[in-house]
């Protein structure tokens, strides 16, 4: 497979994937906001870093997958979901924490099966409850 087919069947995967999920309105009714304050750092030939929050209301819903920094990343495994999971279930407020993407670096790469992705993201998750 060419590495334009491979990444279009990725996005539509994810898509039905975000799809198929519930409302956070749904599944969460007590979930005011979620806000997700991302720093990313890459290590390539150049070193990257990017930060960005991304603020969850209950309209949308509970896919947690965060994107790369690296846009040449291949299946990229950057996901919050257990993390905001388990906070919700303990009823946490914050939580602060560091994750590795485990993609790999580009399609080259990702066909070769080595190096992995440069990218490390520092992630604070704050929730507010009703
Ligand atoms: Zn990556």
């Amino acid at each position: 497979m060419d590495e334009y087919k491979y990444r279009e069947q990725h996005r539509i995967n994810e898509y039905n994937l975000k799809q198929s999920r519930f409302f956070i309105k749904e599944r969460y009714p007590n979930i005011e906001n979620i806000s997700i304050r991302l720093d990313f750092t890459y290590l390539g030939i150049d070193k990257i870093k990017k930060s960005r929050t991304i603020i969850y209301t209950p309209e949308q819903r509970d896919y947690f997958k965060i994107e790369c920094i690296n846009s040449e990343c291949v299946n990229t495994d950057l996901d919050l979901s257990n993390e905001i999971n388990s906070m919700i279930s303990n009823k946490e407020n914050i939580l602060k924490g560091e994750k590795i993407c485990n993609g790999y670096q580009d399609y080259e790469r990702f066909m070769a099966k080595n190096h992995h992705c440069l990218a490390t993201m520092c992630f604070e998750i704050e929730i507010q409850y009703k």
